[in-house]
């Protein structure tokens, strides 16, 4: 039984008054004869039967007015007994009426968490709930699932002890639209381990260790450069992460890495009104002080034009005292003066970047800088030579056949070769800092022999304009969800062949394959990101080409249509598992290709700072500016061959880091949280139905519970089925003692049940969708 001292935090866990079994709730409902229909605004509700003619049914709504409604449009109401389940494949009636009416009625009691099947659901509270303290880190410390209410600590407990007890590697796997608490529940997750697993206990303070100190501590940074306030959330995450957390045999944890995916670079030369660059950009201009912001040739908001807006301000945070605590976290990590103040001069260069303007010559040809003290500025800050500088940008050496020439470029040229610049030098910012936060967090390889890893990954986005980004995001979310439809049905597979039921399921992870063919696949026929991979190489090739040639490819694939009315040639739809897509294919040779000027690179990876010249040390993967010029004229690229065998492209490289992140979760236990956003307004206590519903859709809590529905989702222990429908039996079990099983057969012949609705398991009965209910109305009768 459940035993927690129910101070404030237990309504937060167990709900308030529990009126499951009051007597009249169930009268109640089996005599109105309640159903769920659609409705525009809550998205169900329930009204009462009236009469059944044929397809049709007339039924009673609240208000008293009546309506007909074709009986495929109703979906049944759970007994009272299932009133805020905590798991909702226990429900009789699985549909989706009924599971938005359990989480709505749970989330309004203060209950975010929820299970359905193997799935963890959570919705975003908006407010803090007294739910993540130390205490209640003890109440799940050793608890199995259904001994504790849902929560992500149990989750997180569940995996470790069976990691200990299996020596089976974890993985949790958050996912959900921005906003939907992905990085929170995966700082819980890192909370619980770093206490529950910490090798260094001391009475005061749980989180004691070094190492413990300095995991807590890497995410304060990585957010700082990797997360940036938009529309949708104040602190969103622009990158996907995995944290792999390492345990020695004994279960303490030994180190950690972090692996990240696809930082959205783009953020720090644009951004959308109302939204920001990245945190760091604004902690460094608001906070730096006296010497060091000379150190850093550091200017006001408004003089950047990079911060697109400048001094745009995140509600209830300061971006001076968080400059304080970035720095802090870095000290944590080690991080050296030298090292602080390198980064942050790459920073304030991405700024200045921004302020180099190019005005056109006499002939409008050729790009001239008329003022180059922004130039100065960051050559000073990253130890190059001003004048080779504008060369490189302005007349730089290409390759033309054997040859290689000074070829002067046009002012968009320029613009382009900058913004470039600033992207990319943010991106191997970030990936260093990366790479240096790993070499402290990854401590001892030797002694770890397992572990937990956690992914923070955006799910599925199906926007008005959906472009590269989106197809990568789909289509990992198509590769996670097929992990999920693969693990349930190898879990239930092994559910029945331990009770001894025969069943075969269907592994509807098989029906993604051919969408995910579709983007991957290498060849025979090569899928969109193979052909887009061959278009940048072809020396005509425009975003239209690389669409004509997909149309022509693809136009009988099954997961592959030309939208309807479709007025630009760039695009093209996919048919994904969450809904249609249609993608918009402009830039994607570029995207794709990601060119750089070659000329500054090599300047910078001999720049007089050895910061800077670390950051560029390997530039082999670089496409260079035979391709830029390609881009933007379309001239032939002579030297392109030689270069494609170390090139890899944007797509290439996201699929291979994909694959190998699959490997690694296919290699472990996997479990799903998914978040879900009740609101865009970041507003507690409001829920909108149509729009978690469509998230229901998207991250598979619905599919789960179709693949359930399949089989015989309700099971029942013995014990448990004999003490609540005994009733039903009455005089069928003899007195005197009869063993669960043998009670439990007994009592479901006396039942008369069709035999297709259940079977008798070694431990408890299986029943098919809606055959608890039936036993539910007939006790209810007695
Ligand atoms: P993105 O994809 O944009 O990174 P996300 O899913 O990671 O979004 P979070 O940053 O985790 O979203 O959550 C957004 C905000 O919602 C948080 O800053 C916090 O204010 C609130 N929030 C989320 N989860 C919780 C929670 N469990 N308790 C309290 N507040 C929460
Ligand atoms: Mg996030």
């Amino acid at each position: 039984s459940k035993t927690a001292d129910r101070d404030n935090s237990g309504k937060y866990l167990f709900g308030e008054s529990d009126f499951k079994n009051s007597g009249l709730a169930q009268t109640d409902w089996a005599a109105k004869k309640q159903v769920w229909i659609p409705s525009e605004k809550e998205g169900f509700e329930v009204v009462s039967i009236k009469e059944e003619t044929g397809d049709d049914v007339l039924v009673e709504l609240d208000n008293g007015s009546q309506k007909t409604i074709r009986k495929d449009e109703i979906q049944k109401v759970n007994p009272p007994k299932f009133s805020k389940v905590e798991d909702m494949a226990a429900l009789t009636f699985l549909n989706e009426a009924s599971v938005l009416h359990n989480l709505k009625e749970r989330y309004f009691s203060g209950l975010i968490y929820t299970y359905s099947g193997l799935f963890c659901v959570v919705v975003n509270p908006y407010k803090m709930l007294p739910i993540y303290s130390e205490k209640i880190i003890e109440m799940y410390k050793g608890k199995k699932r259904h001994e504790v209410p849902p929560h992500i600590y149990s989750i997180t407990d569940n995996a470790y002890r069976n990691m200990m007890q299996e020596h089976d590697d974890q993985s949790i796997l958050c996912t959900g639209e921005s906003g939907a608490g992905k990085t929170e529940n995966t700082k819980k997750v890192i909370q619980y381990l770093a206490v529950v697993a910490s090798s260094h206990k001391s009475k005061k303070d749980a989180v004691s260790g070094e190492l413990e100190k300095q995991l807590l501590q890497a995410n304060p940074i990585l957010e700082a450069f990797g997360n940036a306030k938009t529309i949708k959330n104040d602190n969103s995450s622009r990158f996907g992460k995995f944290i792999r957390l390492n345990f020695d045999i004994t279960g303490y944890l030994v180190g950690a890495t972090i692996d990240t995916y696809l930082l959205e670079k783009s953020r720090c030369v644009r951004q959308a009104k109302v939204e920001r660059s990245f945190h760091i950009f604004y902690y460094v201009v608001a906070g730096a002080k006296d010497k060091m912001r000379e150190e850093l040739l550091l200017e006001g908001f408004n003089s950047y034009s990079f911060l697109s807006a400048g001094h745009v301000q995140v509600p209830g945070t300061e971006d001076d005292e968080m400059f304080t605590e970035t720095l802090g976290a870095m000290e944590v990590l080690g991080f050296i003066e030298d090292e602080r103040i390198g980064m942050l001069k790459v920073v304030s260069t991405v700024l200045q970047l921004g302020n180099i303007e190019f005005k056109k010559d006499k002939n409008q040809e050729q790009a001239t800088i008329p003022d180059n003290t922004a130039a100065q500025k960051v050559c000073h800050l990253q130890g190059i030579n001003v004048t080779d500088f504008t060369r490189a940008i302005l007349t730089p050496r290409i390759k033309v056949g054997r040859e290689v020439v000074q070829k002067a470029q046009t002012k968009e040229q320029a613009d382009f070769a900058i913004e470039a610049l600033a992207k990319t030098m943010y991106d191997r910012l970030f990936r260093w800092i990366l790479t240096r936060v790993n070499k402290v967090l990854d401590k001892s390889k030797r002694q770890s022999v397992s572990f937990i890893g956690i992914l923070d990954i955006a799910g599925f986005e199906i926007f008005e304009d959906n472009s590269f980004e989106q197809l990568c995001i789909n289509y990992t979310n198509e590769k996670l969800q097929q992990l999920f439809n693969h693990t349930m049905f190898v879990l239930e597979q092994e559910e029945y062949k331990r009770e001894g039921i025969e069943w075969n399921f269907i592994d509807f992870g098989l029906d993604l394959q051919p969408c995910i063919d579709l983007i991957e696949r290498q060849n025979n026929p090569p899928g969109i990101l193979s052909l887009l991979d061959e278009q940048c190489w072809f020396p005509k090739a425009t975003d239209v080409s690389f669409v004509d040639k997909l149309l022509n490819t693809h136009s009988s694939h099954c997961k592959f249509t030309k939208p309807k009315q479709h007025k630009e040639k760039t695009m093209f739809s996919v048919l994904h598992y969450a809904g249609k897509v249609d993608y918009n294919a402009t830039g994607w040779l570029t995207k794709n290709m990601d060119p750089l000027n070659d000329n500054v690179t090599a300047l910078l990876s001999n720049s007089s700072s050895a910061f800077i010249q670390d950051l560029w040390k390997d530039t082999d993967h670089v496409v260079g500016l035979e391709q830029m010029t390609k881009m933007s004229e379309s001239s032939v690229a002579s030297s392109s061959k030689s270069k494609k065998g170390m090139f890899r492209t944007v797509g290439q490289l996201y699929k291979e880091s994909l694959g190998k992140l699959m490997t690694t979760l296919h290699h472990t236990t996997p479990n799903f949280v998914r978040c879900i956003i009740p609101n865009h307004e970041k507003r507690a206590g409001k829920m909108e139905a149509h729009l978690v519903l469509e998230q229901l859709r998207c991250n598979g809590v619905l599919e789960g519970i179709r693949i359930c529905r399949q089989g015989f989702p309700n099971r029942v222990v013995f014990q448990e089925f004999r003490q609540r429908y005994e009733i039903l039996a009455a005089g069928a079990i003899p007195k005197g003692f009869m063993d669960g099983k043998q009670a439990s057969t007994v009592m479901i012949k006396h039942l008369d049940l069709d035999p297709n609705l259940y079977r008798i398991g070694q431990s408890k009965i299986f029943f098919r969708t809606g055959v608890l209910a039936q036993l539910e109305e007939e006790r209810d009768l007695k």
